[in-house]
């Protein structure tokens, strides 16, 4: 039966649930106290990143704790004065980090990403510019031969879920991507990878394709909801009462609270992470490039060249360190030797991060009518459209084509006996 669905968040999740749900009949409406896009999808590495199934803590993870706190500017950083609020989140980390939890979680990930550039295609057809879905493929680099050993751990697991990838002869390397100075000494091609020429413009072409389509979108603050005897009767802002039948909760790094409200505690921190992007740089390489060494990625963009990576764990209040940026930057000057950086502009967002890197995508259990969408971390532009078609699939009843209990809403009030 149609229903008035709000969805609170007009990121890539938030305006792909409101596209899927349109597509079933309903009535739509989004909230956002922004612009759309004008969160964490804004700024982003822009990569479709079908091959990642490798959640973030991986085995020994522990042991690197110490470091992450000692170095501020490393690729992983915990400010210290965010450590006791992050301590809970990172024991559930540190607790995914085993070897049978990285397997099955790897398993997990895979299965969405064996549907994500579908879900991004089909929303894309009707946007009138599906030209900005780049289907090259990108290219993991290694400066070093230990780094490159350490990462055939990272290859079996990838093997193991059917991965496609290619190892690039090291002397082929330069043939390859022509952009790069000649110091790497490793690289591995995958081609099931896709990027968009413009991560914003790209939510912002599905949000004209939703207004196109009635659907409403409302800038303005959600507080709280009113709760009837079967759930959320109405959803408040600053402006006043939205009624509606059903919620979705796609408020990315934002949703803890919201969720809360609908009867549910979730584990949702923030990675926050860093992007330059050069207009101007006079270096484009032909695909994107992850760097192994230092992970961060740089993508050949409509709107220059981009650095974006590192993960700061430091909560959603603290001000922006743009020295991590500029670590980016001294890496990027030695991969591509001298790039014109005119024009330049340094972005920080906060990723929406579960520690199992799982996302929440998940019809609640207190509440019938209530559904959850975040928590996609280093891969939400990838698997938004997909979590939206997902979404629609739960509220319809129909079969969503994958296992859904590993991202239940509910799967850390439980005691962990396998899904
Ligand atoms: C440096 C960096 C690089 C990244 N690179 C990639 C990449 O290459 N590929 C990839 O797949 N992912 C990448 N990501 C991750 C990706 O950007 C995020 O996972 C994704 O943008 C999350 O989308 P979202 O819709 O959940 O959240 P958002 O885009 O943050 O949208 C949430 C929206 O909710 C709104 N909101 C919050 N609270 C309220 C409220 N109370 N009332 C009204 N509105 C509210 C916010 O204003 C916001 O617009 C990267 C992230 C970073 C930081």
């Amino acid at each position: 039966m149609a229903q008035h669905f709000i969805v609170i968040g007009a990121g890539i999740v938030g305006i792909s649930a409101g596209l899927y749900l349109q597509r079933d009949g309903h009535r739509v409406t989004v909230i956002d106290e922004r612009d759309p896009g004008d969160g964490t999808s804004k700024g982003n590495a822009s990569i479709i990143a079908i091959e990642s199934c490798i959640p973030m803590a991986t085995p020994g993870v522990a042991w690197d704790v110490p470091g992450y706190l000692s170095d501020p500017m490393g690729p992983l950083a915990i400010r210290w004065s965010y450590l006791p609020k992050i301590a809970p989140w990172l024991i559930r980390f540190i607790a995914a980090s085993k070897p049978d939890r990285v397997e099955e979680i790897s398993i997990a990930l895979r299965s969405l990403m064996l549907q994500a550039l579908g879900a991004h295609k089909t929303l894309l057809k009707e946007t009138g510019e599906p030209e900005i879905l780049r289907e090259t493929g990108w290219l993991a680099i290694f400066e070093t031969d230990k780094k490159f050993q350490s990462y055939q751990w990272d290859l079996d697991i990838q093997r193991r879920r059917g991965v496609k990838f290619d190892i690039i002869p090291a002397e082929e390397v330069r043939q390859f991507e022509p952009s790069l100075e000649p110091i790497i000494r490793h690289a591995v091609y995958y081609p099931e990878n896709a990027y968009a020429a413009n991560n914003y413009r790209l939510v912002k072409l599905l949000a004209a394709d939703f207004a196109r389509r009635g659907g409403v979108i409302l800038k303005e603050k959600v507080t709280g909801f009113d709760i009837g005897l079967n759930g959320p009767t109405h959803v408040n802002t600053a402006s006043g009462k939205h009624a509606a039948d059903s919620v979705v909760v796609a408020a990315g790094a934002w949703s803890k609270q919201l969720t809360r409200q609908l009867g549910h505690k979730v584990p949702l921190d923030t990675e926050r992470g860093y992007h330059v992007t050069l207009p101007n740089a006079g270096r484009m390489p032909r695909m994107p490039l992850y760097s192994s060494d230092h992970s961060f990625v740089i993508t050949p963009l409509d709107v220059g060249l981009r650095f974006a990576g590192t993960v700061e764990l430091g909560g959603l209040e603290a001000a922006p360190d743009y020295r991590r940026a500029e670590i980016l930057m001294k890496h990027g000057r030695r991969l591509f030797g001298n790039l014109d950086e005119t024009g330049r502009s340094d972005w920080m967002g906060f990723r929406p991060s579960m520690p199992d890197s799982l996302p929440v995508i998940s019809r609640g259990t207190r509440w019938a009518n209530t559904y959850f969408g975040y928590g996609h971390g280093h891969i939400g532009l990838t698997l938004g459209p997909l979590t939206g078609r997902l979404i629609a699939d739960l509220a319809a009843g129909r079969d969503p084509g994958l296992d859904m209990r590993p991202f239940r809403i509910d799967r850390f009030q439980r005691v962990h006996l396998g899904w």
